[in-house]
């Protein structure tokens, strides 16, 4: 018998009474590597850029994958073989996508406080574009270019000001968030840009937030861009490719995002209504190619009933799953193997010293110390958000091929999380 957990996730499911990623058995991943452990299904990745994939048939478009989301070494490198390019937020993703064989020209580099020094390192190895998220930066980036003797390949981040309708602490595209530069001044921007020796003006581009599941605010922010686009060409400055972001959500619980390939289809027909159908397009997705590829394995400690809430202690915590804690998020969470009987209504907890400190709340489960739960949905903005808060090793993450199972990053030990620091 299999059981899917969540809608549209065939690679993780019960067979009989154990919970399964493609071919293997949690259980045995948790009994190899200990806990708490990140497992990834290359294959669910694989199917959620197909989905892009084929949305974008039979055009000129190019899929950079928003790295911030799980930078793990061996999923960029399943992502580089599957041909996309990557969109790094800082030095040290550039040297990550460095190290698992990423191509330089097909990065893109976002990110509001980019440096110098980064600025120059990037220039250096020839990254196919800087997205500018100010007038100060395009001046930095036009002196950085200008002292290597290079241009820079610029597009600038519009903020479009529309509303994604998801977390304000994810919601980027609005006139007070920090991001990008105003839509009302993004034609003087361009004028200027395209004025500075050191740049060449390739694009534009716009992220208006993550976790959206509707296709309106994508719908909206395109018609805003195209209507800068014909403004900015008017005034003699072509703009050769148009770069829409990411963004799109997943189904944490219940939540009910279009497909990526259904999204495109209708961002395709309005750019091909608006004339714009024979333009490199570009996307910048994190969040819906690794989120649900993605679950944490978690021992239960103990179990401590309380008089106003029971508490189910595991292994994993924030510094492991900082999603609740950060944005009040939900992940599903389920054991390996169901037992029998009532389920009691419990609090998941991990053991660091904060009460935000929570996994899941109000969760109705039959569990007892030295069961392994996973956390769903753990695949994007855990491992690449964790911390050693409370010298916490960070877990061990492993990625699955059909019948296969690669250690892809070993658990930190107590020594590493101090490994550079000093006497005095
Ligand atoms: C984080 C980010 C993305 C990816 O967002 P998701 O919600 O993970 O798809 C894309 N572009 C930029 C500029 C980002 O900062």
């Amino acid at each position: 018998m299999t059981a899917t957990i969540l809608p549209g996730q065939p690679h993780i499911a019960y067979q009989g009474s154990n919970l399964c990623m493609e071919n293997v058995k949690l259980s045995d991943v948790a009994a190899q590597f200990g806990t708490p452990v990140f497992a990834y299904s290359k294959a669910s990745m694989l199917s959620a850029l197909s989905a892009y994939q084929r949305g974008f048939a039979g055009r000129k478009a190019q899929i950079h994958y928003a790295m911030k989301a799980n930078s793990n070494l061996a999923v960029l490198q399943v992502f580089a073989q599957a041909g996309c390019g990557f969109d790094i937020v800082s030095g040290g993703e550039l040297a990550r996508v460095l190290a698992a064989g990423g191509h330089p020209s097909k990065i893109i580099f976002s990110g509001v406080g980019k440096t110098r020094a980064e600025m120059k390192h990037a220039l250096e190895i020839g990254i196919g574009c800087f997205n500018v998220e100010s007038d100060a930066e395009l001046e930095v980036l036009n002196e950085v270019a200008m002292s290597l003797h290079k241009k820079a390949p610029v597009s600038l981040r519009v903020n479009p000001n529309v509303d994604p309708k998801t977390h304000p602490y994810i919601s980027t595209g609005l006139k007070g968030n920090k991001f990008g530069v105003a839509h009302e001044s993004a034609l003087q921007t361009y004028q200027r840009a395209a004025a500075l020796p050191g740049l060449h003006v390739v694009g534009i581009d716009c992220h208006i937030g993550s976790q959206i599941t509707e296709a309106t605010p994508y719908l909206d922010a395109m018609d805003r861009i195209l209507d800068l686009v014909t403004d900015i060409e008017a005034a003699g400055i072509p703009i050769h490719h148009i770069d829409f972001g990411g963004g799109l959500g997943i189904n944490y619980n219940g939540d009910t995002p279009p497909a990526a390939d259904q999204l495109w289809h209708q961002l395709l027909a309005k750019l091909d209504a608006r004339g714009f159908g024979d333009r490199q397009l570009m996307i910048e997705p994190g969040r819906s190619l690794v989120g649900n590829a993605g679950v944490c394995l978690s021992e239960v400690v103990y179990i401590k009933p309380g008089e106003q809430k029971n508490f189910c202690i595991i292994d994993a915590a924030m510094n492991d799953l900082p999603r609740p804690a950060m944005y009040q998020a939900f992940h599903q969470i389920v054991p390996l193997s169901p037992r029998t009987g009532a389920a009691t209504l419990l609090d998941v907890v991990g053991p660091v010293c904060e009460s935000g400190d929570w996994i899941g709340r109000d969760r109705e489960l039959n569990v007892k110390a030295g069961d392994i739960l996973a956390v769903l949905s753990a695949g994007a903005y855990c491992m690449s958000m964790s911390s050693n808060y409370n010298t916490r090793g960070r877990a061990a993450e492993v990625l699955i091929d059909g019948h296969q199972v690669h250690l892809i990053r070993d658990r930190e030990t107590a020594q590493i999380t101090f490994q550079g620091e000093h006497l005095v």
